[in-house]
């Protein structure tokens, strides 16, 4: 799991719902994410093991008494009776079943049958029943990788390097995840662009330093280029336009084209489309005006180097998730595609930054359900 991101965890089953003509099966709220459970086995308020879409989960007899196809244990978004499930929900109890640890419960000392702590007796370490405590690891859940970090078009396999420490890797946190944005975030203007269904390059200039990354590492600069990532951005000057304009920053974008990622918008070519700068020293990405004049002095603009533009300025307020997810469906507006391509989904970006201490900008992503549901 090498972006990190945190794939089980403890929360609480927020809401239940029936679903119509179903006995055996209801729908459960977790976060912002919905998800089918067998009825009556939690009431509202339970905590419960949460596991998120694109999670692998090892092999445990619960999993197969639970129904989970046998060969895969593979997370997806599926729709069963007519509604979307997101995501899979163990009871906290059968983490004491783990068939490859000892783990033994501490219970509440007036309630008896309420587990506050877990204590891996393999390892000594105590496991608090927490909202948000990340069980990726201790489960042994691996993340479904849907993509190959680098593409080669030679014969000979390039060297790959640690990504710099100095530059974020490009990464967006769900809107199911992150509801209080809502809220926190509601007088906020954003910028709406589109998500495009590729794989992740950094180019970037920092003092005597510079290279080519992808989504979690540091390329070797070969002569003549045998690498797609090196070629496009070779294709674009980039490097040399970073130099000569004395810039410290980090430009980060989307490979998309042949061999990406299915190549959904079926290109004939690869292209390279900007969606982030990084700011290096200031260790914050730019805001959206930030980023248009740092584009203009190396003469790229967002209309033909960047992700598509679906809104300027949206606002969260009155908002619902429900919204959101709606706007996130629909066709890609990228203009090399071939038309009617269902697009992957949507990526807001704040237009100020939050936070006068620290300043950063706000941002999330919402995955497009049609999308999901067509993929398998
Ligand atoms: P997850 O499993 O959480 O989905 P992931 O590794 O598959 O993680 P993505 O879901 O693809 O990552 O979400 C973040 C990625 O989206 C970024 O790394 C970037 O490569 C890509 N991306 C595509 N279009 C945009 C855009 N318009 N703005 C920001 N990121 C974008
Ligand atoms: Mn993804
Ligand atoms: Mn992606």
């Amino acid at each position: 799991n090498e972006s990190g991101r945190p794939l089980a965890y403890f929360h609480q089953i927020s809401n239940l719902e029936a679903i119509e003509g179903a006995d055996i099966i209801e729908i459960a709220t977790v976060l912002g994410w919905r998800v089918i459970v067998k009825k009556g086995l939690y009431k509202i308020g339970d905590s419960v093991v949460y596991v998120e879409i694109d999670s692998l989960l090892p092999s445990w007899p619960y999993f197969v008494s639970d129904g989970l196809d046998k060969k895969s244990f593979k997370i997806k978004t599926i729709k069963l009776r007519g509604q979307i499930s997101q995501g899979y929900c163990i009871p906290v109890k059968e983490l004491l079943n783990h068939p490859n640890k000892k783990v033994s419960p501490i219970y509440h000392s007036e309630r008896f049958d309420e587990i506050i702590e877990l204590k891996d007796e393999t390892t000594g370490k105590t496991i608090p029943i927490e909202l948000g405590y990340n069980l990726t690891e201790f489960i042994g859940i691996k993340k479904i990788e849907e993509y190959v970090p680098t593409i080669r078009t030679g014969p000979n396999k390039t060297k790959i390097y640690t990504f710099p420490s100095f530059i974020k890797k490009t990464d967006q946190g769900r809107i199911q995840n992150l509801l209080h944005y809502f809220d926190t975030h509601k007088d906020k203007e954003f910028e709406v662009t589109e998500k495009l269904e590729g794989s992740s390059i950094t180019v970037y200039r920092y003092k005597d330093k510079n290279g080519i990354c992808s989504r979690n590492y540091q390329l070797e600069k070969v002569e003549p280029s045998t690498d797609i990532h090196q070629a496009i951005i070779e294709d674009l000057d980039l490097i040399n336009k970073l130099i000569e304009s004395n810039l410290n920053i980090a430009i980060q974008g989307e490979i998309i084209g042949p061999k990406i990622q299915g190549n959904i918008y079926a290109l004939k070519k690869h292209h390279y489309k900007i969606f982030d700068i990084y700011l290096i020293e200031k260790d914050r990405y730019a805001t959206y005006d930030e980023r248009i004049e740092l584009l203009q002095k190396l003469g790229l603009t967002m209309k033909d180097h960047g992700a598509p533009i679906l809104f300027k300025s949206f606002s969260l307020n009155g908002k619902t998730l429900k919204d959101i997810l709606e706007l996130a469906d629909g066709f890609s507006q990228l203009k090399e595609s071939k038309p009617k391509v269902l697009r992957e989904g949507l990526v807001f970006k704040s237009l100020s930054t939050h936070n006068d201490v620290s300043p950063y900008v706000v941002s999330f992503k919402a995955i497009s359900n049609q999308y999901l549901l067509k993929k398998k």
